[in-house]
Formats: structure tokens, sequence, C-alpha cells
């Protein structure tokens, strides 16, 4: 079996591998000055060879906190730089100004560190955010309509888009197509300039109305919007598209290969129609040379399908729909595929990274298995996790012998491996005595076939007579079923059996009697009472909100289960977010929020087993 440690190694190729690597191989962007910042053409020829040799960007909008298919990008994109001697930008595309928060860029920061990535290089701060282009894009802006490649239109928004053609039908020209340089520039600076209300005119490329791709129909580059800019506050008025402003964003920092969803690949087309227009020159009729704005060779876009996880939201405004409406207790709930939720829930930046590594990139939009993301988090947690027993449904056995054997009041010494396969990780201790706890269904009175646990005496539903089963209590002694005690609705209150003498694990002689069953217990004197939260899937659907009703319906309204449990007094005083293997139940950790000195708290991350095939 392959250790995770060599599966992350291995880095299974992938096309953006495959592209990356022949640029390099072809010294494609070999060339290629820095300017120790973003900016222009002029500004990076004025700089120095780039050290890096590739430059990526991850640029989340700053509007909810980011989820595991965010998670999936900054892995890419951050782990190609580092794996080809480039660096990763962190962006905030913050072009919209209506919708950013402080708290949401905090979050987004938080998250990337998390995750074991940095936007430092050197002594390169790669943290920008793409309203400080404002300026550029609006002399960009200018130039393309004094190059002839842009110009104001003031149709209708109904007439536009019916202007606009469809699939099978091109477009018409606006009226407004055949505007003078001169009449487009005095223009587009009155709509700058507040001259003119919302939405009364937008600027637009003039590529070609019957292009069959419709993103290519003179898409509209800037539109007027009187809102206040966290950033750049009031000084503007008008405010460039996006599939304006990302092109010049990833041009002015040099990126090479600008990574999307594949959304996005009908954009592609205008993206190099405008990075090739913003590098190349124009003689004007007036014999003045414009052009030449931004620096080549410029940066290519590739796309590669978005992260689809079954029984998963990963829609950012679904799952603030969630938060806003409390259906969760916030963008942390560990049920939430946030990554303060799965951080919360217990998964490890490792297991995030691992699990992006294993699903790679592909170029057609596929549902992954959550049990993918799971496996990832056992492969990286079951080497390293700490091991300790938990009862997480109690009921009390009592060793009716003890005293007789072990005398009145006694309690024996266990101990176990903190990890089978560390032994530099030590030992850890806990008592037995008369009474321990363990699990409510390690007892039947009269066994299903194949059960290897507690059952006592008994005849068979063939008239068998049956004797009292032998389990060992782990790490501890071999014990016989005796019976239990029941209350008036029949529920067992009470377990109990007998402790076979010389049995202890670990002392000479111990395994003469052979057991089928090991159960997993508590000590009654020295166990510590925690909360258990016991997660299920937030979504009872495989592929949430995309039927044609209202995904809330389709929400698990039985996503948690909070149990009173007992665990070993080792982990009586552990620090919030510690995981742990509980032997037979799965992965656990203390939770981030609640668990604190006298309250412990867990979480269960996940079982032992894969839970989610069918
Ligand atoms: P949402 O649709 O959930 O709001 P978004 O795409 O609008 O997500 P952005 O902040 O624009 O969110 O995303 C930042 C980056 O993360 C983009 O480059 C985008 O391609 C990538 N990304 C977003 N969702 C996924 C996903 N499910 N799988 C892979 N990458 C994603
Ligand atoms: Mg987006």
């Amino acid at each position: 079996m392959t250790s995770p440690a060599d599966k992350e190694n291995v880095k299974p190729s992938n096309f953006l591998r495959q592209i990356i690597e022949k640029d390099l191989a072809e010294g494609t962007y070999a060339a290629r000055q820095w300017g120790g910042s973003p900016g222009d053409a002029a500004h990076h020829a004025a700089g120095q060879s780039d050290p890096a040799k590739v430059r990526l960007r991850f640029p989340p909008e700053p509007n909810g906190y980011l989820h595991v298919g965010h998670a999936k990008s900054i892995c890419l994109n951050f782990g190609l730089a580092r794996d080809y001697g480039g660096v990763c930008h962190l962006r905030f595309d913050d072009t919209n100004p209506e919708k950013e928060d402080t708290e949401y860029v905090d979050s987004i920061k938080d998250a990337v560190l998390w995750l074991g990535f940095d936007w430092h290089n050197g002594g390169e701060n790669n943290l920008y955010q793409a309203s400080d282009y404002f300026d550029f894009m609006y002399r960009a802006a200018e130039y393309l309509i004094e190059s002839g490649n842009a110009y104001v239109d003031e149709q209708s928004a109904d007439e536009m888009r019916h202007n606009r053609g469809d699939f099978g039908k091109p477009g018409t020209n606006s009226p407004f197509r055949a505007r003078t340089t001169a009449e487009n520039l005095a223009r587009f600076r009155e709509m700058r300039d507040a001259k003119l209300p919302d939405g009364a005119a937008v600027l637009r490329a003039k590529i070609d109305m019957a292009s069959p791709n419709i993103n290519m129909r003179d898409p509209a580059i800037y539109r007027i919007r009187r809102a206040h800019h966290h950033n750049t506050g009031d000084k503007w008025c008008i405010y460039p598209m996006y599939t304006y402003a990302h092109p010049i964003e990833d041009a002015l920092e040099q990126i090479t290969h600008s990574i999307c969803t594949l959304e996005f690949e009908d954009q592609r087309p205008f993206y190099d129609w405008l990075l090739d227009r913003l590098a190349e020159e124009t003689t004007l009729p007036d014999g003045r040379v414009v052009g030449g704005l931004i620096a080549t060779p410029h940066p290519r876009q590739y796309e590669f399908a978005r992260l689809n996880l079954t029984y998963v939201m990963t829609s950012k405004r679904k799952l603030a729909q969630l938060v806003t409406e409390k259906r969760v207790s916030g963008w942390d709930d560990p049920r939430m595929p946030t990554i303060v939720g799965l951080r919360r829930r217990g998964y490890t930046p490792e297991s995030i990274q691992l699990f992006a590594e294993r699903i790679g990139v592909t170029k057609s939009d596929s549902w992954i298995d959550y049990s993918t993301l799971e496996g990832a988090l056992r492969d990286t947690l079951d080497p390293i996790a700490p091991r300790a027993m938990a009862v997480l449904d109690p009921v009390k056995l009592v060793l009716t012998n003890w005293d007789e054997v072990m005398g009145a009041g006694a309690l024996d010494d266990c101990s176990a491996p903190v990890h089978p396969h560390l032994p530099d990780l030590g030992k850890r201790h806990f008592k037995i005595g008369k009474e321990v706890w363990i699990e409510r269904t390690d007892y039947e009175e009269t066994p299903p076939k194949g059960f290897f646990r507690l059952f006592p005496a008994h005849t068979n539903a063939s008239g068998q007579a049956i004797a009292a089963s032998k389990v060992r209590l782990k790490y501890g002694h071999v014990i016989e079923c005796v019976g239990a005690t029941k209350d008036a609705n029949g529920n067992v209150t009470e377990v109990q059996a007998r402790l076979i003498p010389d049995t202890k694990s670990g002392t000479p002689g111990s395994d003469a009697i052979k057991v089928k069953g090991v159960i997993t217990w508590v000590g009654v004197n020295d166990a510590v009472q925690a909360e258990v939260r016991l997660y299920d899937r937030l979504f009872t659907v495989e592929h949430p909100g995309t039927g044609d009703h209202d995904f809330l319906e389709e929400l698990n309204t039985d996503s948690l289960k909070t149990v009173t449990a007992f665990v070993e007094p080792s982990l009586a005083n552990v620090p919030a977010g510690t995981r742990f293997q509980f032997e037979r139940h799965g992965y656990f950790v203390t939770d981030l929020v609640d668990h604190k000195v006298g309250k412990v708290v867990f979480n269960r991350v996940t079982g032992m087993k894969d839970s989610w095939v069918k």
C-alpha cells in the first residue's frame, strides 16, 4: 500500500501541468520582465527579468466565505506555482462595488494560509485588489475608443437585448455604433463625470454583432452605477464589467496562466481579443501611435471543470442563504462545506490538499463522490491521529466479582499505545475498576447470528443452549457476561459480567482464554464526560440544488445528533482543534468554538469506514 506521503509525491499528470511544462520548455514566458508590482507595459519594461517562472492567481470575489470548490482552486493555483518555480497571487476581485465586506476579505486570507499556502514570496507580497486597477482600466477604455475598438451605446436595455440576437440569429448593429471617436470620447467622459443617469449608457467593445459567439457581439465593458466602493469610495460612478476587468487584472499582474472554471470558456475569445488590442500599437489618422499598454506575451486563460461534490452545496449564494435563514449555526457550522466549516469539522489542510491532488483537473463537469473527501481525511489522519477510547452511547457494566478478585474499591492500571505505529508517542494511561462504561449496542439479550460481544447464557431460536459470551475489555481483562437489569420499559439500565482472573492484557498467560469479541470501554471512576456532536450530510439528495424545486426542501432535518459520551481521562485537557481516532468509532476533533476547560466538546469528523457507498 502506498502511504499518503507517497501518494502526495506522485503528482498525477493533468492537462494544466502539460501546458505549463510545454511553456517552460519552449520559453514562452522566459523573456518576461517584472516591475516588482502590477503595472502597465512601461512599468514592467523598467523592471527586471521575472524571478518567477510562472505567475498564477486565485481571484475570489470577497462576497462570502470560501467553500471546498474554492479550496480546489487554491490548491490548484498555489500548487502549480509551487511545483514550477512560480508564484501565486491572491487577488480580491472587488470590481463590483456593492457586495464586498472586510469580514470576507479576512476570512479568505485565513483560508489560504490555513490550507498551507502564502501569497508572500521572498520579499514580494502578492496580495492585490482589482479595484486598485480602476485608473488603468479607465485609461484602457479611452484607448479602445481612440483606436476605434469601443463605443458608447445609449440603446435601452431592452433594445440592446433584442438587438443582440440569439444562438441562431445574428445581432443587429446599434444605431450608436457608427459614432465618431470624438463623440464617443466626449460621451464616455460624461458617463465618468456623472452627467448621465445610471443605466443610460454603456461602453461597448466594437467587435462583431454577427459573431457566432454571443459574447463577442459587442460586449458591454463599462456601466454607470452610482455606488460607494469600499476601496475607491465615491471616486467612480462608472464600473468595469467583470469580463473586461478580469483580463486586465491578469495582464497588469503579469499572470502567465489564468485558470478559471468552464463557464468562462466562451469568454476566452474576448479575453484574447481585449488583451491583443491592449498589447498592440495603432497609428491614428493624426499620426499618433497609441497602444502597447500591457506587456507581452499576455496571459492566457485555461478552463477546468468546477468541483461538484455529492450531497454538498457549492454555491456561495445558497450557502449564504443557509446562514442568513439560520438553517445552520453560521458559516463555520461543521456541516457547512466552507473552509471554516470543514476546519471546525476536523478536516486538516493536508487532507484537503490530498483530496485536490486525487481528483485532479478535468475539462468536463462531473460529480465527485463525497467519500473521496473523507477517504483523503482518513488516509492523512490514520498515520498520525492519537488513539483514544470513547463510549458514545453509554450503559454501565458492573463486574460482579471485582471486589472478591481484585479487592474492594481496587483500581487497576491499564495502558495503551497513543498510536500503534508510532511508539515514540508513548502510552496513555487509564484505570479499570468495578464499574465501566460500555456501548449500549455491545450487549444483546438474545444475540443475532455473528454477534460476538456481550450476551448471557440463553437458549437460541432452535432450542440450543448457548453459553454466556466471553469478551475482552480492550487493554484490560477478559470478562464473562452474566446478564442485565432493565427498567419498566425494557431498556437495559445495567449490564453485569464476571471478571476472569489473570487475563489482563500484557500479563503472562493473559491470552490463555480465547475470545471472539473485544469491546471498548471507559472506567466509571476516571471517565471524562463529553458532549459529542454526530454530524450527518446536510442534504438528503446526491446533487443538491440541481432540481427544479427549492433547494431548502432538500435539507436533511436530522443532520446533527448530540450525545453525552464518556472519554478516556487523557482527553480531559486537550486544546480545541485536537484530533483523535476513537477506536471503533472514527475520527473526532475538539470543537474550535465550544470546547473549553471544564466542557469537553467533540465533533465527529468521519467514521472509520466509508458509510456513503450505497
Ligand atoms: P460561487 O459561484 O460559489 O459564488 P464564484 O465562482 O462566484 O463561486 P469566486 O469568488 O469568483 O466565486 O471564485 C474564486 C475562484 O474560485 C474562481 O477562480 C473560481 O473559478 C473558483 N471556484 C469557485 N467555485 C469553484 C468550484 N466549485 N470548483 C472549482 N473552482 C471554483
Ligand atoms: Mg465568480
